[in-house]
């Protein structure tokens, strides 16, 4: 498989040279040159296989030969050692849980395949790479967790001071070693624009090897689709295919998606679930594509005023060459529905959604009413824990802390603070030399 830029200024690479990249060196987004035939065959008896099989075959077409197939297949499952369990809410929506890994995020499944793919093609080089990374929330958790102690691999993270819950910035400051984590005096699109302003910069360029690690790179974005496989194979009436609503924020998890659902894998409809920052809906509306500043919410994690991997949407469509809006619909969801979505969903059906999954159950059982004849999945991003103080107020009471959160909550944090300014950050980058 070969990968072209976006910005359509730059050679095609293979999997291996766009991970260890990150970006193109034009500023676009790697992006495949072919979407690939998932075997019919497979998806008829998805059932009769087993998840890793499932997501080897799912990603073997976009690592081409990059990746021996027994290397691969154990980085696969290794990637999804723990459960990803689709359970009902009620009649007519079914949450597919992604936050039962190390972070309890969905973020977990794209930094672990893509920190082991990373140590692979870094094996046997004498190389020294610097993953740098701005996270508004879960991206950084994951990454640390998936990066830590990889050998020639230093990753230093951006963070929004203030604006991340406890339980995220206690996952991405207290690990050490070779995790770095910067809390930055701004939000999180001021955390991308100086993360950008570093891989521009040839004074940093020149001394440090950086790829960043949020979802622009290909080893994060496309294992996403991995669950959407694994959603499908536990939906039961395979002749009424999901309507999946995803909260979105970048628009990675959703893009990986609609991937699959362009290499065969049935879905009937895509919902991309926005907060307030409502870019993306705006756009489904109008046909502008216009980025705005972010507004921080109770859903943090999708405080994004201009998501990046949104050209990726618009380039996969372009392919298949179909109306969006048959494909597709946003709609954004206020703090306040949210909010009353998270009382409602608990008091009458005993479920505990995180704000962020709550967005997507809200938007979902809004298209469901006007669609009485399908049904839907939403897909469960974090578990509630991460966002204690924000869900215990709404159904006024605590929730019991998985034995994994009461570590990281009683580790030291470790991190630097700096003002919203690039050369604060330069410094600290040329510090790793
Ligand atoms: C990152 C994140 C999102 C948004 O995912 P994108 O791929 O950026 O659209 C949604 N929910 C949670 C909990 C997240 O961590």
């Amino acid at each position: 498989m070969q990968y072209y830029s976006t910005n359509k200024s730059a050679p095609s690479v293979d999997f291996k040279t766009a991970t260890i990249a990150g970006q193109a060196p034009d500023k676009g987004l790697y992006f495949p040159e072919h979407i690939p035939v998932f075997p019919k065959k497979i998806i008829e008896n998805i059932e009769g296989y087993s998840n890793t099989d499932i997501a080897f075959e799912a990603i073997k077409p976009f690592v081409g030969n990059c990746i021996p197939d027994d290397v691969l297949h154990n980085i696969v499952k290794e990637t999804i050692n723990f459960s990803i369990p689709l359970m009902p809410i009620n009649n007519d929506i079914q949450s597919l849980e992604l936050f039962h890994g190390p972070t309890l995020a969905f973020k977990d499944v794209g930094a672990r395949f893509m920190s082991r793919c990373l140590s692979f093609f870094l094996k046997n080089e004498q190389q020294k790479v610097t993953v740098l990374v701005a996270t508004s929330g879960d991206t950084g958790g994951a990454v640390a967790n998936g990066f830590f102690n990889v050998p020639n691999i230093d990753v230093v993270i951006l963070y929004p001071s203030g604006k991340v819950s406890k339980v995220q910035e206690q996952q991405l400051t207290t690990l050490g070693g070779n995790i770095h984590a910067l809390e930055i005096q701004g939000n999180f699109d001021d955390c991308q624009q100086l993360v950008k302003k570093a891989f521009t910069d040839a004074d940093v360029t020149s001394k440090l090897f950086l790829t960043s690690a949020n979802s622009i790179n290909v080893a994060r974005w496309l294992p996403q689709q991995f669950y959407y496989f694994f959603g499908y194979k536990q939906w039961t009436d395979k002749n009424n295919a999901p309507v999946i609503a995803v909260p979105s924020g970048n628009f990675g998890n959703i893009c990986a998606g609609l991937i699959a659902q362009a290499s065969g894998l049935p879905i009937t409809h895509f919902i991309a679930a926005c907060n307030a920052n409502n870019t993306v809906p705006n756009y489904m509306a109008n046909h502008t594509y216009k980025p705005q500043k972010a507004i921080a919410t109770i859903s943090n994690a999708m405080d994004v005023g201009d998501p990046s991997n949104f050209i990726r949407i618009r380039t996969l469509l372009a392919h298949a060459d179909k109306n969006i809006h048959t494909i597709l619909s946003s709609e954004s969801i206020s703090d306040n529905i949210t909010k009353a979505t998270i009382k409602n969903v608990f008091e009458q059906f005993h479920y505990l959604l995180d704000p962020h999954t709550a967005v997507g159950y809200a938007a979902l059982s809004n298209y469901l009413q006007q669609h009485p004849s399908k049904k839907g999945m939403v897909i469960s991003t974090a578990h509630p824990v991460k966002f204690y103080d924000v869900v215990t107020p709404i159904i006024g009471q605590p929730i019991h802390l998985p034995s994994i959160v009461q570590s990281q909550m009683n580790a030291i944090k470790k991190s630097t603070l700096l003002p919203n300014e690039y050369d604060a950050l330069k410094n600290c980058l040329l510090q790793l030399i």
